[in-house]
């Protein structure tokens, strides 16, 4: 049915369609590309500048990828930002977005808030949120996103040459050690503001992505933690990656400390705390200073931290030339030890 409907509502509360209709109002106007946005059977696009098409689906469940007492703007926001990192990690440039929301209460509030912190990266983006389902149950929010490369340019997972360097462009561990405040009630500790802001409302490498189009052999976005999506670029492309452990860049261990954290377990957080959504690609040698003046403009610094070796699976040196092994590779929803 229309949103029009919404008006036939005949009680007090807010039912599916005015809610639909709040969450639409907070979305206005970000492309001109919608032929015929929220309101239909379907949204109409009009793919201009597509040469293919890159699709993502991303769902937060409640408890599991945000602490239940995030901030509904946060939520919206997170939504969001999840999958536009999946679009990043292919290079792609994000045009649309659908929204499957299944909330336990009809609360016009919160819905509201939550689709302004949608809408606040989706403008900061170019991200059109055309369409969506509305339901009632456990809170999960479920984002589809659309989004543009140019043919056969897309980033892959399966690209990485032995000899490439593994590289990212930012700091690992933040939202882990942000998310560790708030279990420890220190929501409000300034000391946390940083990590927690990068938790609640990571901000995907789009540009980054983007300029690594023809350059980068392989990228991927790590969310589940950087020695387990590594992982996944190793098996991809039938290679090992070695890690040096003193280059990979983790939060400061006197902010650790705060919490009762010790040094390893900041590194730890690093290697496979999660929820950073940055950017880990790999680049022929002779490219690295080109890719660090590139990386330098978006304001951001590029870090060389390993390098891509013959065999499999990912292994992480010391400076003084040992192995290190992490406490926890990284989250892994039906792992053995599922996320602990
Ligand atoms: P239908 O019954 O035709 O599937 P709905 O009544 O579920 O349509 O939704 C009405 C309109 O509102 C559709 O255009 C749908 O895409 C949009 N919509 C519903 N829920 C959402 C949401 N959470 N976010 C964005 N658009 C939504
Ligand atoms: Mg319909």
């Amino acid at each position: 049915m229309p949103v029009g409907a919404a008006h036939i509502a005949v009680h007090d509360m807010p039912d599916e369609f005015e809610l639909i209709r709040r969450l639409a109002a907070t979305q206005r106007g970000v492309r001109e590309d919608v032929v015929l946005g929220i309101g239909d059977d379907g949204a109409v696009l009009a793919p201009t500048r597509v040469s293919e098409l890159v699709a993502v689906c991303d769902t937060l469940v409640a408890g599991r990828h945000f602490p239940l007492d995030t901030d509904a703007f946060a939520i919206g926001w997170k939504a969001l930002a999840v999958n536009l990192s999946d679009l990043a990690a292919m290079g792609a440039m994000p045009q649309w977005a659908l929204l499957a929301l299944t909330l336990p209460e009809r609360d016009a509030a919160w819905v509201e808030r939550f689709g302004t912190g949608f809408a606040a990266l989706a403008k900061m983006s170019s991200v059109a949120l055309v369409g969506g389902d509305t339901t009632r149950g456990p809170l999960t929010i479920t984002v589809t996103a659309l989004g543009a490369v140019a043919s056969g340019r897309a980033l892959r997972r399966d690209g990485a040459q032995v000899g490439d360097h593994v590289c990212i462009a930012g700091v690992l561990g933040e939202a882990a050690l942000g998310l560790r405040a708030v279990q420890a009630q220190r929501r409000d500790d300034p000391a946390f503001a940083h990590c927690i802001a990068r938790l609640d409302r990571p901000e995907p490498q789009l540009a980054l992505g983007q300029a690594l189009v023809g350059i980068a052999s392989a990228c991927i976005d790590v969310s589940d933690g950087l020695v387990a999506d590594l992982g996944h670029v190793a098996i991809a492309s039938g290679v090992g990656i070695r890690l040096d452990l003193d280059a990979i860049p983790h939060p400061p261990f006197e902010l650790g400390a705060r919490l009762g954290l010790d040094a390893r377990t900041i590194v730890d957080l690093a290697l496979g705390g999660g929820d950073d959504y940055l950017l880990a690609f790999t680049l022929d040698p002779a490219q690295i200073d080109e890719v660090r003046e590139r990386v330098a403009a978006l304001g951001l610094d590029l870090r060389d931290i390993g390098v891509v070796v013959p065999g499999a699976g990912v292994s992480l040196i010391t400076r003084e030339g040992g192995d290190y092994v992490p406490a926890r590779a990284g989250f892994n929803h039906f792992g053995n030890d599922d996320g602990e």
